[in-house]
């Protein structure tokens, strides 16, 4: 089956890579993916592939059904593209001014038009199901990302139900012909936060007929630098950074009021319920301390991608069958960077995976303006995918 799966999707590398260039041209934002998805759904209904819809507005899947029977695998592909100037020039550039797909949206959702044509053509030998899930919005942590508002319109429930997901993301640290994993945490929890402090503006001359919320904030901001070192477990991972700090108007006057904003990342759920608790009774008492009153507003925004044992195992081996001996790269740590799959992977055992782009020379980082899809992983990526929904189905009949 190998040898069938390497040769249809060698046979077809130019038609993915065309598609990639085509929904290249077509950036949009998060939560708008019209055309894409009308791009997605025609693509599949002409390969004669089920579509179905619903999920979060633009989310779409493509369903294709096993000649054996056999249990539902689903592979997510994110769709949407980042609001920026696009500085490469091609024949394929960005069509949609400040627009420009410059994390490699576009190459996944080729990858997925790759599965989506292979596996069709395969039917008679696939168990089960895959299901090709199309997900809007994976930039846009403000409102959750897409992956958690397509699980609530069903996506894992609707019959035939997913009992496990795939993902993958193109990866700037591992070399062409590297696809990269871990079991457990894979991708950080990343959550924002913001801190408002309410003192007594006053004079400077006067400070003992104010509250200060200056000097109250800055004890908190230096006090808050104890919870990772003093209450996080060395063998725990936490990160805590402030990035602004506002407040006063005017070098003699104690203000009223001071804003300081930050992220928070963690890598499994636990530290980081840790890490909100001890932040919230620090700046909470920390200001009842100085007389001032605090307001803590913390967002859970992604949680960590947590990948599965079993997953992990069945993934590094279609890798290997895929790319050959030393293709899978076991990475020692966890990205500091936020991924909504990680609401998939806490719903149905999953697996996500990085696909190495990096050459020897420099290149240029996912969200740069200069990032350039790297064409030759496409085969490569659409190789392991349909390996790994194959061989689960295999595994799980
Ligand atoms: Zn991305
Ligand atoms: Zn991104």
């Amino acid at each position: 089956m190998n040898e069938i799966v390497r040769d249809k999707i060698e046979a077809n590398e130019a038609w993915i890579i065309n598609h990639r260039r085509a929904l290249h041209q077509i950036p949009e934002k998060s939560k708008e993916e019209w055309k894409t998805k009308e791009y997605i759904k025609k693509s599949l209904t002409d390969l004669g592939i089920e579509v179905k819809e619903g999920y979060y507005n633009t989310g779409l899947v493509g369903v294709i059904y096993g000649e054996q029977a056999g249990r539902t695998i689903g592979i997510r592909f994110d769709m949407d593209a980042l609001e920026m100037e696009e500085k490469v020039e091609t024949e394929f550039k960005s069509l949609n001014k400040g627009l420009m797909h410059a994390c490699g949206h576009d190459g996944h959702m080729a990858m997925g038009l790759g599965c989506a044509k292979v596996l069709n053509e395969m039917k008679d030998q696939i168990c089960g199901v895959v299901k090709l899930v199309f997900q809007p919005a994976e930039e846009d942590a403000t409102t959750g990302g897409g992956a958690q508002h397509m699980i609530k319109d069903g996506v894992l429930s609707d019959e035939p139900k997913i009992e496990a997901m795939v993902g993958m993301h193109i990866w700037p640290k591992l070399k062409v012909g590297e696809v990269g994993s871990r079991v457990g945490p894979i991708m950080a929890a990343s959550d924002p936060f913001n801190v408002e402090v309410v003192g007594k503006g006053v004079h400077a001359s006067l400070p003992y007929m104010g509250i200060d919320p200056i000097i109250t904030a800055s004890q908190i901001i230096v006090n808050l630098q104890s919870v990772i070192s003093r209450n996080i477990s060395p063998f725990e991972q936490g990160v805590m950074s402030i990035g602004i700090m506002q407040g006063g108007t005017q070098y003699n006057t104690i203000p009223e009021r001071v804003h300081f904003y930050g992220t928070v990342r963690s890598f499994n759920e636990e530290t980081r319920l840790r890490i909100h608790d001890r932040m919230k009774t620090v700046i909470e008492k920390g200001a009842e301390a100085m007389n001032a009153k605090a307001k803590f507003n913390y967002t859970f925004g992604y949680p960590a991608v947590i990948n599965n044992e079993k997953m992990v195992k069945i993934a590094k081996f279609s890798t290997e069958e895929m790319l050959g001996e030393g293709s899978y790269i076991e990475v020692d740590q966890p990205a500091p960077g936020g991924e909504d799959f990680a609401f998939f992977a806490k719903e149905v055992p999953s697996v996500f995976l990085w696909l190495g782009y990096g050459e020897e020379e420099e290149i240029h980082p996912p969200h740069s303006p200069h990032y350039e899809f790297n064409e030759a992983i496409l085969a490569l990526g659409t190789k392991v995918l349909c390996k790994t929904a194959l061989e689960w189905c295999r595994l799980n009949k």
